[in-house]
C-alpha cells in the first residue's frame, strides 16, 4: 500500500506470506468468533483458549487482503500468554489507533504498531480491525 512506511509494509507482507497460528482446532475449550467484511471480501475466524484468566492459545483462519490477514497473524502472536484483562486493554488501544481516535499510548502495541498508517486509509480501517474485534468477542 502506498503511503505506508516501508518497514511497516515489509512486516505486513511477511505475516501475510507466513501467517502465525493459522488453522482452527477441534476443542470445545476454545471460543470461536467469525467476522466478514463484505466491502473487501475479508473473512476471519478467531479461536481463543482461556484458562485461569490467561490466554493460553489463539488461532486464526480465513482469507482476505494482506492487511486483514497480517493483522490476524500479529494479533494471535501478541495475545498468547497475555492475561485477559491486559489483552482487552491492548485491543481497545489498537482499535482506536487504527480508527484514528485517541488511545492510551502507554499501552504497548508491539508489532501491531505497523498498522498505525491505516488511519490514513479509511476504507482499510475495517480490514485492520476485524480480527481484533472477533478476538474481543471470543473473550466475552
Ligand atoms: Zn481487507
Amino acid at each position: 500500500m502506498a503511503g505506508l512506511d516501508n518497514l511497516y509494509r515489509e512486516v505486513i507482507m511477511e505475516h501475510y506470506k507466513n501467517p502465525r497460528n493459522k488453522g482452527l482446532v477441534d476443542d470445545e475449550n476454545y471460543k470461536l468468533f467469525r467476522i466478514k467484511n463484505p466491502s473487501c471480501g475479508d473473512d476471519i475466524t478467531i479461536q481463543t483458549y482461556v484458562k485461569d484468566g490467561i490466554i493460553k492459545d489463539c488461532r486464526q483462519m480465513g482469507h482476505g487482503c494482506s492487511i486483514s490477514m497480517a493483522s490476524a497473524s500479529i494479533l494471535t502472536e501478541m495475545m498468547i500468554d497475555k492475561p485477559v484483562e491486559e489483552a482487552k486493554k491492548v485491543v481497545e488501544a489498537y482499535l482506536n489507533m487504527v480508527a484514528n481516535k485517541d488511545y492510551n499510548k502507554k499501552i504497548d502495541l508491539e508489532e501491531a504498531q505497523v498498522f498505525s498508517g491505516v488511519r490514513n486509509f479509511p476504507a482499510r480501517i475495517k480490514c485492520a480491525s476485524i480480527a481484533w474485534v472477533a478476538f474481543k468477542d471470543t473473550l466475552e
